[in-house]
């Protein structure tokens, strides 16, 4: 069954390309992120993306995506639920029928081109018959992140305008830009990120897609490096280990003082505050009010 209305995670996104601002894109694997990425969307009036990899899927058997789901529509401000690298076909229809993604990035970068290509457009198809909107990362963006298989045995491919092309023909929503991005670490010499190539792949697919930023790591990705991102045309950006680096220290460091709950209230803080930070870093706070979504 397609959702009626316009579908929230486009609405979102078209609304920060169109105002020069980022959504931050919350990688989540529990309750609390979920809660958490709420709270502060609401606390800053700023939309939200809460997103999970179908390791969320597989672990919790759905229960993780429709609470995501929950959390969304009861939301004060625009709150979307988009999964994260779905690496199998079977995973990409097994999440579109689950109910309760707006968004699934197709990530069939481990084929080669041609198989990627073919099978991109094919769940695109399957995605957007059920209302939801598709991402894909043409070129390879290298490395790994907790719950996403790991593709540094296979080599990077810095994205072309052409390959951006012939991605936006399969029919997706959302283009993920290899340009020096990668996820995990960066290694001695930092992110040597090639602006030039992200600004002709923006001019050139203007009106059609909408641009994604994987790779913006904790240890140099900071306010000025996500505004140079955006700067260059970039509207959405991934957050992994911002937030969840400091929950997970958070838990190490007090686990043994004493009670669950308030382990669990405090630990939802502190991703509530640097998921705070990620919406002043981008400039998405207070836009709340932007956001298309009709009716
Ligand atoms: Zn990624």
């Amino acid at each position: 069954m397609a959702k009626s209305g316009p579908n929230k995670a486009k609405a979102i996104v078209d609304a920060a390309a169109a105002g020069g601002w980022a959504v931050p894109a919350m990688c989540l694997y529990n309750l609390e992120g979920i809660i958490a990425s709420v709270a502060a969307a609401e606390a800053k009036s700023s939309p939200v993306i809460l997103q999970l990899f179908p390791w969320a899927v597989e672990y919790a058997d759905g229960l993780l995506v429709h609470a995501a789901a929950e959390a969304a529509a009861k939301a004060k401000v625009p709150v979307a639920v988009h999964m994260d690298h779905c690496q199998s076909p079977e995973m990409v229809k097994r999440a579109a029928d689950l109910g309760g993604f707006d968004g699934i990035m197709v990530d069939m970068s481990h084929y080669e081109k041609e198989e990627n290509l073919a099978k991109t457009k094919e769940l695109t198809e399957y995605c957007h018959a059920r209302g939801i909107i598709t991402e894909a990362e043409p070129g390879r963006i290298n490395g790994g992140e907790d719950g996403v298989s790991d593709t540094a045995d296979l080599e990077g491919i810095l994205t072309t305008v052409e390959q951006a092309d012939e991605f936006i023909a399969t029919g997706i929503d959302w283009l993920a830009p290899a340009f020096g991005n990668v996820h995990g670490k960066y290694g001695p010499r930092g992110p040597q990120l090639e602006y030039d190539r992200l600004g002709k792949i923006r001019e050139s697919t203007k009106g059609r897609v909408e641009l994604v930023l994987h790779g913006a790591g904790a240890e140099y990705f900071d306010e000025k490096l996500l505004q140079e991102c955006i700067g260059h045309g970039i509207a959405k950006c991934n957050i992994n280990d911002i937030v969840n680096g400091p929950f997970m220290e958070h838990l190490a460091e007090k686990a043994k003082e004493g009670r669950l709950t308030a382990l669990i209230e405090e630990s939802t803080a502190v991703i509530q505050r640097h998921t705070e930070k990620c919406m002043d870093w981008m400039g998405s706070t207070g836009k709340a009010g932007s956001v298309k979504l009709g009716q």
